[in-house]
C-alpha cells in the first residue's frame, strides 16, 4: 500500500506535459538507451559518486564479478574508480582510472540506489554504462530491450489501481511516444520524456497489458501521433493551445476539447482551494495581483500580473508553471483554475491534475471500469486516429 505522500507524488508525476516533436515514422527500435536519474542535480564544485549494490558483473574495463554488498563508483582524476566503502574508511579501489565502466546483472537486474534516497534501490534490466558526463557529473546509461522499457514506463506512469484496459491504452501511448521521439541517443528517464523507473515499476498486470498490445501504436494520416496525456482532466480535456503560442491550423486534428465524465473517481476531481498572502506570493512568485484575463472552459489562457508597479501579461500555462515552481506542483495541480483576489489574500481554486490535453488517465480507468476496451478509450480521447502495428 502506498503512503499518502507517495500516492500524491505519483499522481503529480502523471500530470506533467509530454510533447514529442514531429518526425517521420521510424521502425520501433529493439533496444533503448536511457539516461538514468537524468533530472538529479549535482552541486557545482563537487565530484559525484553513485552507489551500486552487488552482486553485479563488471564487463569493462575488465571482467570482474562483485559479490553482495555496497559499492561506490566515482570520478577520480581523469577516470572512474569502484571501491567498497566501509563504515569508517574507504578501501583501496577495486578498479581505478577507467574511462568507462560497463555493468551487467548477475541475476536478472542491476541494483542502483536512488541518489536522492539511498534506502531505495532501483533495479534495471540490460546493461548500465557509466562515463564522465558534463562537469563533474556521472553519465549513467541503461541499455534495455524495448519491451522492458515500455513495461516500466507504463508501470511508472500508472497507478496500481488502474484496470487492464486503461493500462493497455497507456502502453499504446508509451510505444507511440517512443517511436516518435527515439533517434538512437539516450533519452531521459524523467517525465521530460516518460517516467522510467526500471524493473522496479514492473507489475504482473502491467506486464500482461503490455504483452497483449506490444508494438501497437496510434496513427493519424499515416504517422504516429504526438502523444499527450495527463492525470485528471476534471470534466473536459484541453486543446494544445493551452500551452501558449500559435498552434498551426490542422496540426492536431485528433486533439479536441472532449467532455469526460469518467474521471470522477480521481482524488483531484473536486475543487481544491488554496489561499496565500499577497506578501508571500510576491516573495516566492515575484509578482502581485494576478488576474485571469482570458479563459476557455475554465482554463486561463491569459493572466495579467503586476511586477514593480508595471502590469504585464503572460499566458495561463506559463503562469501555471510559475505557480508550480514557486509553491510546489500540488498547490494548483491543474491548468483548470481560477483566481480570486481579496485584500492581501489570493485564492486559487483548481480542479483536476495536469495540463488536460490528450488522454485523461483517471478517465481512461473510469472507462475501463465501465467495460470499455482500450481501442474505444483511445478513440475517445484521440478521435480520428487508427491503431496500427508497424511492420518490423
Ligand atoms: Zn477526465
Amino acid at each position: 500500500m502506498r503512503s499518502t505522500a507517495r500516492f500524491f507524488a505519483a499522481l503529480l508525476t502523471l500530470s506533467f506535459l509530454l510533447i514529442v516533436q514531429s518526425g517521420a515514422a521510424q521502425a520501433l527500435p529493439s533496444r533503448v538507451k536511457v539516461e538514468l536519474f537524468s533530472s538529479r542535480k549535482v552541486a557545482t564544485g563537487t565530484s559525484e559518486a553513485m552507489g551500486l549494490l552487488g552482486p553485479v558483473q563488471i564487463l569493462e574495463p575488465c571482467v570482474l564479478g562483485l559479490g553482495e554488498g555496497r559499492y561506490s563508483i566515482e570520478l577520480a582524476g581523469d577516470g572512474l574508480c569502484i571501491s567498497r566503502p566501509t563504515l569508517y574508511s574507504r578501501s583501496k579501489p577495486l578498479i581505478s582510472g577507467a574511462p568507462r565502466i560497463v555493468l551487467a546483472p548477475v541475476k536478472s537486474t542491476i541494483q542502483i540506489p536512488d541518489p536522492g534516497d539511498y534506502r531505495k534501490p532501483r533495479s534495471y534490466r540490460g546493461t548500465v554504462t557509466i562515463t564522465r558526463g558534463a562537469g563533474n557529473k556521472l553519465l549513467i546509461i541503461n541499455d534495455v530491450d524495448t519491451r522492458s522499457y515500455i513495461t516500466s514506463c507504463v508501470g511508472s506512469e500508472s497507478l496500481p489501481s488502474f484496470r487492464p484496459e486503461a493500462l493497455k491504452a497507456q502502453a499504446v501511448l508509451s510505444t507511440t511516444l517512443l517511436e516518435r521521439s527515439y533517434r538512437g541517443k539516450p533519452i531521459p528517464d524523467s517525465t521530460e520524456e516518460q517516467s522510467y523507473l526500471g524493473a522496479t515499476s514492473e507489475r504482473a498486470d502491467v506486464k500482461a497489458a503490455v504483452d497483449s498490445v506490444f508494438g501497437q501504436e496510434l496513427f493519424y494520416a499515416g504517422r504516429p501521433i504526438d502523444v499527450f496525456f495527463c492525470s485528471t482532466c476534471g470534466g473536459t480535456t484541453a486543446r494544445p493551445d493551452i500551452f501558449g503560442g500559435q498552434v498551426q491550423e490542422g496540426r492536431y486534428p485528433y486533439l479536441k476539447e472532449i467532455t469526460c465524465n469518467y474521471c470522477k473517481g480521481s482524488p483531484f476531481y473536486k475543487d481544491l482551494v488554496k489561499e496565500i498572502g499577497a506578501a508571500e506570493f510576491l516573495k516566492k512568485a515575484g509578482c502581485v495581483l494576478p488576474r485571469v484575463e482570458v479563459e476557455r472552459l475554465g482554463r486561463p489562457s491569459q493572466v495579467s500580473v503586476t511586477k514593480a508597479g508595471h502590469k504585464s501579461s503572460m499566458d495561463g500555462y506559463q503562469f501555471w508553471l510559475l505557480l508550480g515552481k514557486s509553491f510546489g506542483w500540488g498547490f494548483v495541480p491543474s491548468t483548470r483554475y481560477s483566481i480570486e483576489l481579496a485584500p492581501d489574500v489570493i485564492k486559487f481554486v483548481s480542479r483536476g491534475c495536469g495540463h488536460g490535453v490528450g488522454l485523461c488517465q483517471w478517465g481512461a480507468d473510469g472507462q475501463a471500469r465501465a467495460g470499455r476496451g482500450y481501442k474505444e478509450i483511445l478513440s475517445f480521447y484521440f478521435p480520428g486516429t487508427t491503431l496500427k502495428t508497424p511492420s518490423r
